[in-house]
């Protein structure tokens, strides 16, 4: 960290937007990783310009951080600026069958939005915790649901600091990805389209995806969600499970009992552990199945 770049960060978003030293752990939901150099918490888009240009002409990497949910940050952290947009940009908005949001809004509160405006459309998405940003990056799923059956346009900003108003014929979203993810673009809002529908049912709906969640998935531990992708035509969870690696465990992490999908973290995992476990359980698979497991969650920092 150096003490002139966080000043020159301090001048655009004052003090107590820039962290320093800022351990990751507290921002994901895995309650894993290690430092940033800086974790910077802007409230608009020119800040957000503002912090890309400072970053280029400083030659500071920079991450965009949403909820962390989908996220293993290296026990020693990042060497660059995390920008987070998350509460700082969580304004939305319903007019008619419409939903306008930012960011930053959590898909909780943009379904419970939908729910109680009587829309129907995007109750797949009430248990999945991360933000808007995090799920049109890589087409969020639940259920049957994708965030693609919804977005209708997508605002970005490009790494040079240029926003695109994208429709959503141009988004080219598929299992886990979109032209956005693959552009490297900032997500900045985004519009969805729903239907009217009947109250008692999205709420019925919804509720029980929720207790199909809580029975089925470890919620009650830190993990990052499904480890793997699906693989064409098998599910990971049951191939994990078919190898024997319920509850498999290297150092904190464990595959769960639960759910052997899901990796979690039992209390004091490292990056490492979490790491060493997907290896091992993808060779495993590998050499019993012959199907090659696809991580889901992101790294961040050195391995
Ligand atoms: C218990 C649990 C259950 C889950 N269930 C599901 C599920 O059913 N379906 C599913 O799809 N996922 C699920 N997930 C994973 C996760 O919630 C989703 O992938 C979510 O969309 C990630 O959003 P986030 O804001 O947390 O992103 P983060 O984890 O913060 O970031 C993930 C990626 O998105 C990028 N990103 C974040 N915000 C932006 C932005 N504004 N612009 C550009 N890039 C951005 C980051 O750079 C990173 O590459 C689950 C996770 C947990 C912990």
């Amino acid at each position: 960290m150096d003490q002139k770049i966080r000043g020159i960060f301090c001048d655009l978003l004052g003090e107590e937007k820039v962290l320093t030293e800022e351990p990751m752990s507290r921002h994901t939901t895995f309650r894993i990783g290690g430092p940033a150099d800086y974790f910077l918490i802007p409230d608009t888009w020119e800040e957000i310009r503002a912090i890309l240009k400072i970053c280029d002409a400083q030659g500071i990497p920079f991450f965009i951080l949403g909820n962390g949910s989908n996220l293993l940050v290296s026990d020693r952290g990042f060497s660059g600026a995390v920008i987070q947009l998350y509460r700082n940009m969580g304004e939305l908005r319903v007019e008619g069958t419409r939903i306008t949001a930012s960011c930053g809004a959590l898909l909780s509160a943009i379904s419970a939005a939908a729910r109680n405006a009587s829309l129907t459309g995007l109750e797949f998405a009430g248990g999945i915790p991360g933000t808007l940003g995090g799920a049109v990056v890589m087409n969020a799923g639940a259920y049957g649901g994708e965030m693609k059956d919804v977005l209708t346009r997508v605002k970005v900003m490009t790494r040079e600091g240029e926003i695109l108003d994208l429709p959503a014929c141009d988004l080219e979203m598929g299992y886990r990805t979109s032209i956005i993810k693959k552009a490297g673009y900032l997500v900045l809002e985004a519009e969805m389209e729903l239907k009217e529908g009947d109250p008692e049912e999205i709420r019925r709906v919804m509720k029980d995806l929720m207790e199909q969640r809580s029975s089925k998935q470890p919620l009650e531990y830190p993990s990052a969600g499904s480890t793997f992708k699906r693989p064409e035509g098998y599910f990971a969870g049951k191939l994990i499970m078919d190898c024997g690696l319920r509850g498999h465990r290297v150092g904190g992490a464990q595959v769960s009992e639960k759910h052997c999908g899901f990796v979690i973290n039992t209390g004091d995992a490292t990056a490492e552990d979490v790491r060493r476990l997907m290896e091992y359980v993808s060779e495993r698979v590998q050499k019993e199945f012959g199907v090659s497991l696809e991580p889901e969650i992101k790294f961040l920092g050195e391995f």
